[in-house]
């Protein structure tokens, strides 16, 4: 099974793939990881990248199709598939149409964990202070940004994948347990 989960920052994704990975052995492909760990090696594209995160804007289309499409080995598409923080614009969602339908593959589902905007300033502040700061895009500046960013470019993928009929809504302003068996329902339906 191959799934993407999709959201504003903040609601939640990163957490439930984990959890996913944990329950059901699949794969989490999360490019803010990848891209983060990039930074931290300080490759040439992580070079490049630390700016345009902190920034708040999009890393280009062509950088994170070529990620994402690398991840994707036989190894790991065995699996299944997490989707975190990748397609985010409707380049990259077309992109990984192809790359998945060139490897025999579909995508099974959609899952956007819908949030009240409100409570993303609270969750991505809480997670500066517990993380030490060591995000330099989570501050409520550059979460403004992002959240632009994500209605401007990301928001616009949810009727493209409602027309296809895979888009699933779970409720993420509950507990994170709560969040997870309703992400485990709409796997197991
Ligand atoms: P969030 O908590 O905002 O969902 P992520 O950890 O997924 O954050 O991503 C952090 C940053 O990395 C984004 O704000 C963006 O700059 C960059 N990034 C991650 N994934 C992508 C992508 N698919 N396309 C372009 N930029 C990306």
């Amino acid at each position: 099974m191959n799934i993407i989960l999709f959201g504003p920052p903040g609601a939640g994704k990163g957490t439930q793939a984990e959890k996913l990975v944990a329950e059901r052995g699949m794969v989490q492909l999360s490019t803010g990881n990848m891209l983060r760990a990039a930074i931290a090696a300080e490759t040439p594209l992580g070079l490049e990248a630390k700016e345009i995160i902190d920034a708040g804007e999009l890393v280009p289309d062509t950088v994170m199709i070529q990620m994402i499409d690398e991840a994707m080995d036989s190894d790991t598409v065995a699996k299944g598939v997490i989707l975190d923080g990748f397609p985010r614009t409707l380049a990259q969602a077309e992109a990984l149409d192809d790359m998945l339908a060139g490897r025999g593959l579909a995508l099974d589902n959609v899952i956007e964990i819908k949030v009240d905007e409100a409570v993303l300033f609270g969750r991505i502040e809480s997670r500066a202070e517990q993380t030490g700061g060591s995000r330099s895009d989570d501050n409520a500046e550059v979460l403004q940004q992002r959240l632009k960013v994500y209605h401007d470019n990301t928001a616009p993928l949810l009727p493209y994948y409602r027309e296809k009929q895979i888009l699933k809504q779970v409720d993420g302003m509950q507990q994170i347990e709560a969040v997870s068996r309703q992400i485990n329902e709409v796997l197991d339906s």
